[in-house]
């Protein structure tokens, strides 16, 4: 049983390394790469001292049943904001304003990343693509 469970998070680690290492590379490569960390909360990620993303594998938990499609969109979404939190560290029209160049300027790059999972993940949720 202990194996069965560390094998189903080490199935959620690798598939959310695949998604940030692609965000990374492809996206907006900008400071280090973006790294894990399990908190017990719905904190999806943080960004610390304006340049080292930290994004919340305990939320993959919370996301199982979803399409890996959402969760690519959602994180592709906080993704942004946290490099938005470069330039601009409180939650402001400033920071508002970032986000959205950040959002527009990857969204070609966010396009063909989307059409790679949707051809390898299809419509499976998180749950099924760990598994396998
Ligand atoms: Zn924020």
């Amino acid at each position: 049983m202990l194996t069965a469970v560390c094998l189903r998070y080490q199935g959620l680690l690798r598939l959310a390394s695949e998604i940030l290492q692609d965000f990374y590379s492809t996206l907006l490569p900008v400071g280090p790469v973006p790294a894990l960390y399990d908190y017990p909360y719905s904190v999806q990620a943080f960004n610390q001292n304006r340049g080292t993303m930290y994004f919340n594998v305990h939320v993959l938990e919370a996301l199982k049943d979803k399409p890996v499609l959402r969760l690519l969109a959602e994180w592709y979404v906080t993704y942004c904001h946290e490099l938005a939190h470069n330039t601009e560290a409180g939650h402001n029209q400033r920071h508002e304003n970032v986000m959205h160049i950040l959002l527009v300027r990857s969204l070609e790059h966010y396009g063909r990343l989307l059409e790679s999972y949707r051809d390898k993940y299809g419509t499976r949720t998180v749950a099924e693509a760990v598994a396998t």
